[in-house]
């Protein structure tokens, strides 16, 4: 019987899970050193991040007691954005991996605000200028590592994320390549021509030779003989387009949320590229068929990491699952909303100068108020991107799949399904990011006949549909907007 493997590298850790049909069957994971060299500047150890999920995917087969032979593919999902420079003789990079979070470009980045190229960035790439994604990543690297921009310039050195760093020494470098979702995070990438692009290129200095080849998320990578017998690698995503086809939202208006420390939100629009009015990111969806579907995204920064706080700083609640019998106690938070902008509002407020706020409190709110609260803005927030979604696309919403640790919540999700007023369907694997790399690369080599496969064999754990008045809903947004207002503009209250 034949298996999948499945390669998670996630920010914190890299994973291998075995799946065999639609299950996972073995899954294990090494963490890898978080390396903070300044303030805001975050790293990765490259050949760490390789070595740990080598050891991954040797551990996942030994204790099942399969070899190459049994593995029909491997698919690759990932961290994105988080940036890589290396040399292609020696194989070795320049420069840790400069991961995703790190804030060391982000003047640079002010200063290309400055100078206007917003608009033109965002309508080739769908990104706002940031340094989150890979552009500005890649230019430090080659500005401050001595000779490297000549070195790039001759062809001796090579850039790619992480999965195009993967598959490189997977296939002992002869495969340099990535594949759309991924290279729609870089910054260099026009999502509607689908090249690297040119005026983008010379505005961040990176010459072409040393980017890799762009591929659909279906498609046959090359092939690794590291386990043994060469095993296939055929399926590619960044992490969030892989758990977005990895809760089989292959058409236009499937969307998933995201329950973890944040919240991350993906809508699949087909083939439309949605330009957001309101800050959210256009970006290259997975799809099945070769053809590039477009999603919209929106995060919510502050999501689990609420009743964390509730839990390890207010030692309100001696777990983050007892979030959900306390906040059961009461039927609502007797008009108290917690505004949890504690590092600002993101899409579709942007007020980097909000900051967290309780309002609405009377001498009869108890603990129970307060962490039904948070739970209500945490479906709150992530309601307030889910309306920006349909406005921006002008489809609408009707399911919305869920995973994330916080979505083991059935309040919370209850509560979503109330104020979003659409249905919340959770699967019984919210393993979705693995699941969404096996299912593309189980389709490129027919181990999947076709999506209908796939969805015949998902599993629904349960779903929460709307049990509300349209008037409790009004009601409920209403107050919120009241208390969104409240928390905008603090920092510079402060400051005046
Ligand atoms: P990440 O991948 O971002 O680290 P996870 O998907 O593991 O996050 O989810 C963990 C987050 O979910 C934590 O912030 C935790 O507080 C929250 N969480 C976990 N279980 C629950 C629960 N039953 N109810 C509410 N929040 C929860």
């Amino acid at each position: 019987m034949k298996y999948l493997l499945a390669f998670d590298q996630g920010t914190t850790s890299s994973r291998c899970i075995l799946f065999q049909k639609n299950k996972p069957v073995v899954t294990y994971s090494l963490p890898h050193e978080q390396i903070y060299p300044m303030n805001g500047w975050v790293e990765h150890n490259p050949v760490e991040i390789y070595n740990n999920q080598i050891k991954c995917a040797a551990e996942v087969m030994s204790q099942l007691k399969i070899s190459s032979n049994d593995i029909a593919a491997i698919g690759i999902t990932n961290q994105r954005e988080t940036t890589i420079v290396w040399d292609k003789n020696t194989g070795k990079p320049i420069h840790n991996a400069i991961v995703w979070q790190c804030r060391r470009t982000a003047e640079f980045c002010d200063q290309l605000k400055n100078d206007g190229l917003s608009d033109v960035v965002r309508e080739k790439t769908g990104l706002p200028i940031d340094s989150y994604f890979s552009a500005t990543k890649v230019k430090w690297i080659l500005d401050n590592i001595p000779g490297a921009r000549d070195r790039a310039k001759r062809g001796e050195l090579l850039f790619g994320t992480i999965d195009t760093w993967l598959i490189w020494n997977l296939t002992k470098g002869k495969t340099f390549a990535t594949d759309y979702t991924n290279a729609s995070r870089t910054m260099l990438y026009n999502i509607h021509t689908l090249q690297w692009d040119k005026e983008l290129l010379d505005l961040f200095d990176i010459p072409e030779c040393m980017l890799p080849k762009v591929y659909p998320s279906c498609y046959i990578y090359g092939e690794t003989t590291v386990f043994g017998s060469a095993i296939p690698i055929a399926g590619v995503a960044g992490d969030q387009q892989s758990a977005l086809f990895g809760q089989l939202c292959f058409g236009m208006g499937d969307a998933k949320n995201t329950y973890g420390t944040g919240a991350f939100l993906l809508m699949n629009t087909g083939l439309v590229a949605c330009r957001s009015k309101s800050g959210l990111i256009t970006t290259i969806a997975c799809s099945a068929n070769g053809e590039v579907n477009y999603a919209l995204e929106g995060s919510v920064f502050i999501a689990g990491s609420l009743v964390q706080w509730l839990r390890d700083d207010l030692k309100m609640i001696p777990t983050a699952q007892a979030s959900e019998r306390i906040a059961e106690k009461v039927s609502d938070t007797g008009g108290v909303y917690l505004v949890p902008a504690f590092v600002g509002l993101g899409a579709p407020h942007w007020d980097p100068y909000a900051r967290g706020t309780i309002v609405g409190l009377t001498r009869s709110c108890k603990r129970e108020h307060l962490v039904r609260a948070a739970l209500e803005a945490i479906a709150l927030q992530s309601n307030d991107v889910i309306q920006q979604m349909q406005a921006d696309s002008n489809i609408r919403i009707s399911t919305l799949r869920v995973d994330g640790g916080a979505s083991a919540n059935n309040l919370l999700m209850q509560i979503q399904a109330d104020i979003s007023n659409l249905r919340v369907d959770r699967p019984s694997c919210i393993e979705t990011t693995a699941m969404g790399a096996s299912y593309l690369a189980g389709l490129t080599v027919g181990y999947y006949k076709n999506v209908n496969e796939i969805s015949d064999k998902w599993e629904l754990d349960n779903s929460f549909r709307p049990q509300v008045t349209i008037e409790w809903r009004k009601n409920l947004i209403s107050g919120w907007r009241k208390a969104i207002e409240r928390s905008k503009g603090w920092e510079t209250d402060i400051e005046q």
